[in-house]
């Protein structure tokens, strides 16, 4: 392969240490070459453990601790110095947590609410891929099913609604927190009548809006200026607001809208399985930036090791896949109506939503049948 698309990587990697604390669960919806590159940078956190610093986003070294949040125990920190740079966004959040009564998450199995909201978060993380594709893939789905409104006057609002798995019997520790929460619902809502109902919230997270708005317009240069929320309803009253920015394509979605509605459809409800069926997808390896594996996402299960919970693959190759190791991946994997395989879905998704251009798609497929191609 001759195409040079992954330039430098410490550089890229350096620009995603920057956003990511403004954006930790959020994601660039990925239309070029440039922020391609990012994706590829970000696969390198998805190695990482659960638990991390807030700020910087680095694991504990082996043995040691992080800091808590003296306030509400909720946020972690490797130094004070990540601590007071995270203070002024954690500020509402640390309120939230403290304010809250323990008696709202007793029935799923929780003393504090700060143990709650930090497992949330993780849940996020854990599922950070799989989560960003169902946003990519709701909202070219939501494009196709009206093609006569501009893009940029769709609703820009996905209300994901999510319940808690654990009860109050449950005792908790041989869990991971990828496993305690659950997507029940996705549905798309009018931003602005949003705003207006959730007036405190919202106003509260005007200053974080500005800051990821500012990160997006200097980092991205096909940046419309205009960012996606979603909004993750969580049940004892936790609200998680996450933006995805919005950036022009630069290129028409390959294929009809039926063969992209198949595929988008197929890849949707893999992406919630995973989530709700216990096997979180990862990129595993930036190694040597192959293509296309470089961009497949993986299933794998978080385990403890170390006093942390590490992501382990239950596959290392999607080539060797055979039923058998995890039923409910072999129930996901069998339920893909179009019959493609797991990586042409993947690849053909990304290709769809103009997460990678037709170039990358084409050079990854030069010896195999491309699914779906302009
Ligand atoms: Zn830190
Ligand atoms: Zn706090």
């Amino acid at each position: 392969m001759n195409r040079t698309v992954v330039g430098n990587a410490e550089n890229r990697l350096m620009i995603l240490r920057k956003i990511s604390p403004l954006y930790p669960w959020g994601y660039a919806h990925l239309h070029t070459m440039d922020s391609y590159e990012v994706l590829v940078a970000d696969t390198v956190r998805r190695a990482d453990p659960l638990g991390r610093c807030n700020t910087c986003l680095k694991a504990p070294p082996a043995g040691a601790r992080l800091m808590k949040c003296g306030a509400c125990s909720a946020a972690f920190y490797c130094s004070t110095q990540c601590q007071k740079a995270h203070w002024p966004r954690h500020k509402s959040t640390c309120r939230a947590n403290t304010a809250q009564d323990p008696a709202s998450v007793a029935r799923y199995g929780y003393t504090s609410f700060a143990t709650f909201s930090r497992d949330f978060q993780d849940f996020l993380d854990a599922h950070e891929w799989a989560l960003r594709m169902i946003v990519s893939v709701q909202r070219q789905l939501q494009r196709d099913a009206n093609p006569d409104v501009p893009f940029s006057e769709l609703p820009m609002l996905l209300r994901v609604a999510m319940r808690c798995r654990t009860t109050s019997s449950d005792t908790q520790k041989h869990r991971s927190p990828a496993t305690r929460f659950a997507v029940v619902s996705q549905t798309f809502h009018d931003l602005e009548a949003y705003a207006r109902t959730q007036e405190h919230l919202w106003e509260q997270n005007a200053p974080v809006r500005d800051e990821i708005h500012r990160a997006f317009a200097q980092q991205l240069p096909h940046y419309t200026g205009q960012l996606f929320a979603v909004h993750y309803d969580v049940p004892a009253g936790m609200d998680h607001l996450a933006f995805f920015p919005v950036q022009t394509p630069l290129e028409p979605a390959p294929g009809t809208p039926e063969q992209r509605r198949a595929i988008l459809e197929d890849m949707l409800d893999f992406c919630t399985r995973s989530i709700n069926d216990g096997f979180p997808l990862r990129i595993t390896t930036l190694e040597g930036n192959r293509f296309p594996e470089s961009l497949l996402a993986y299933p794998g299960t978080f385990v403890r090791s170390e006093g942390c919970w590490v992501w382990k693959a239950i596959l290392e190759d999607w080539k060797s896949y055979t039923p058998g190791q995890h039923r409910r991946l072999d129930l996901a994997v069998a339920g893909v109506k179009t019959r493609l395989a797991i990586p042409d879905l993947i690849l053909s998704s990304l290709h769809i939503t103009c997460a990678v251009s037709t170039l990358i798609v084409q050079d990854a497929f030069a010896r195999r049948r491309i699914p779906i191609s302009s």
